[in-house]
This record gives C-alpha cells, sequence and structure tokens, in this order.
C-alpha cells in the first residue's frame, strides 16, 4: 500500500516503538507513522536516529530517536519523558518490540544467560508499559498498547534450545491480559501480537549460520515461508487503533499457521 492510500487511523497519536531502530520494530514505526502517528524510535542501536530520520522523510511524520535500555527503570522514565518533550504530548500508542533471543542448552546456561533475556523481553516490556500508562492514568487520558510476544510464548518450538526465549515471551502474554485487565478501567487497552518466524537481523544470524535450521523453520511452516515485518504492520496499527476498540487483552497470532500443525 502506498503513503496515498494509506489508513490514517492514528492521527493526532504519540506512539513510541521500543527496539524500534531495526527489524520487526523498525517497520512497525514506519507504519504507526505512516498511519499519521508522531513516532519515537527507542532503541540501543546507532542506526535508531538514522531510521527516526528515513521515516519521517518517507511518511511526513515528526518522529524523534531516543536511546533506551528497556531494562534500566530510571532510563527508561527519562527516556519516556524525553519522547514527551520532543514530540509536546504523552506517549498514548506503545509498540514493544525490543527483545532478544539467546540459544543455548538449558542444562549449559547460565543464571546471568537466563535472567538477561528475561529481562529485556518480560521486565523491559513491563517497565515501559507501567511508564506509558502511569502517565496517561496521570493525565487522565485512554491510549493502546500493543506488545510483541510470539508463538513461542505458546509451543516449544524445534530445533533451536530457547528455554529462556520460550518462558520470557510465555510470561508477556501472561503480562498483557493482566495488564489489559488493570488498565482497561483507565480506557487503556493492552494487547499481544505473537508471531511466527520472521525475516529480520535477529533470524538472519540463524539462516546464515545454519541453513538448515532455517529450512526447517520453513518446512513446519504451512504456509510455506517466513514472515516478514511487513506482514504483522497493518495488524500492529489495527491493534493501536480505535478499530480494535473491543480486542481487550487479545494475543493475535500471525505465524503463517505454524501452530496448527
Ligand atoms: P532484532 O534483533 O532485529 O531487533 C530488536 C531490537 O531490539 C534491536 O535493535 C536490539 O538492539 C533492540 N534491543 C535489544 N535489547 C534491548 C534493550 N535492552 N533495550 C532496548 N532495545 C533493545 O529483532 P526482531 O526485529 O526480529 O524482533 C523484534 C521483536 O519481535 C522481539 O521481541 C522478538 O522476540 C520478537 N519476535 C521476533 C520473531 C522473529 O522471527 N524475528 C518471531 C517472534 C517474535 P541490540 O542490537 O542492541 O540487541
Amino acid at each position: 500500500m502506498d503513503e496515498t492510500t494509506m489508513p490514517r487511523r492514528l492521527a493526532g497519536r504519540t506512539a513510541a516503538v521500543t527496539g524500534g531502530g531495526r527489524g520487526i520494530g523498525a517497520v512497525l514505526a514506519h507504519r504507526l507513522a505512516a498511519e499519521g502517528a508522531d513516532v519515537a524510535v527507542l532503541d540501543l542501536i546507532d542506526e535508531a536516529p538514522e531510521t527516526a530520520r528515513r521515516i519521517g522523510e518517507e511518511t511526513g511524520a515528526t518522529t524523534c530517536a531516543v536511546r533506551c535500555d528497556v531494562t534500566d527503570e530510571a532510563g527508561v522514565d527519562a527516556a519516556f519523558g524525553e519522547v514527551e518533550e520532543t514530540l509536546g504530548r504523552p506517549v498514548d500508542v506503545l509498540v514493544t518490540a525490543a527483545g532478544i533471543a539467546h540459544n543455548v542448552d538449558a542444562h549449559e546456561a547460565s543464571a546471568a544467560d537466563f535472567r538477561r533475556v528475561v529481562d529485556v523481553n518480560l521486565t523491559g516490556t513491563f517497565l515501559c508499559a507501567a511508564r506509558v500508562a502511569r502517565r496517561l492514568i496521570e493525565t487522565d487520558r485512554p491510549g493502546s498498547i500493543v506488545t510483541i510476544a510470539s508463538m513461542s510464548g505458546h509451543i516449544v518450538n524445534i530445533p533451536q534450545p530457547q528455554a529462556a526465549y520460550n518462558s520470557s515471551k510465555a510470561g508477556v502474554i501472561m503480562l498483557t491480559k493482566s495488564l489489559a485487565l488493570e488498565w482497561i478501567g483507565h480506557g487503556i487497552r493492552v494487547n499481544a501480537v505473537s508471531p511466527g518466524y520472521i525475516a529480520t537481523p535477529m533470524t538472519r544470524a540463524v539462516s546464515e549460520s545454519d541453513p538448515e535450521m532455517y529450512a526447517e523453520w520453513v518446512r513446519r511452516t504451512p504456509l510455506g515461508r517466513v514472515g516478514t515485518p511487513e506482514d504483522l504492520a497493518p495488524l500492529v496499527a489495527f491493534l493501536a487503533s480505535d478499530e480494535a476498540g473491543f480486542l481487550v487483552g487479545s494475543d493475535v497470532l500471525a505465524d503463517g499457521g505454524y501452530l496448527l500443525g
């Protein structure tokens, strides 16, 4: 869809996308901007300012990039404060795409390995969602939060050993439901998207180092291909918008049919 036929369901909104510097988050940030939102790209990577600049240029939206480690409570607080100051309004659309994967046999994994994955994927989602909700509740505004979970929160997908990742994503799904119930009385909807395999820098590392594993992912996906971040973008924009007004605590699978097999 080109920019001229794009729905503008997010006009007047202020969106933030964690992990928005590249991969899924960058494409989601682009879509939110194309649908009319001002967008802040929150990430640790050095490409984030360039991603925000490109999105602004391509969509005409006001964008900014703020360096943010989602595991650092004080840093998260400061980052969202900076976004509000730069964009002029509190964030009322949040997409939490920051995440890491670490494949290691569970019996070989250290506590630090395990904690790091849970810290980024689960605690980081909590800290950002809570920061955004706190400000919305304080200023009596509605909002929408979309968490990026994973089909790995539903199944133990194989062949890669990723107990921490699977556990963290199952946690994100339950966190999403818990927050949805707590905050719906304040007009804040929280929903999750659980993608199947998506072609990004995260999965490219595997396709390059272990083509057989990558081929297995494709073979196990009934649609016959891995997804792209663009496959997720319309869904996330919909969930963020008022069109999804009756969706509260939903977890939408976007996996090319993987969980059917
Ligand atoms: P990428 O690795 O391409 O992008 C993730 C981004 O998040 C990176 O820029 C990464 O930076 C950033 N990030 C990592 N840790 C932090 C942190 N502590 N604070 C802020 N930013 C951080 O991954 P994807 O785009 O593939 O994944 C996006 C989300 O989608 C993740 O939550 C992932 O688990 C989920 N997902 C991905 C699937 C896939 O197949 N790709 C499938 C299902 C879910 P850095 O380089 O520093 O790590």
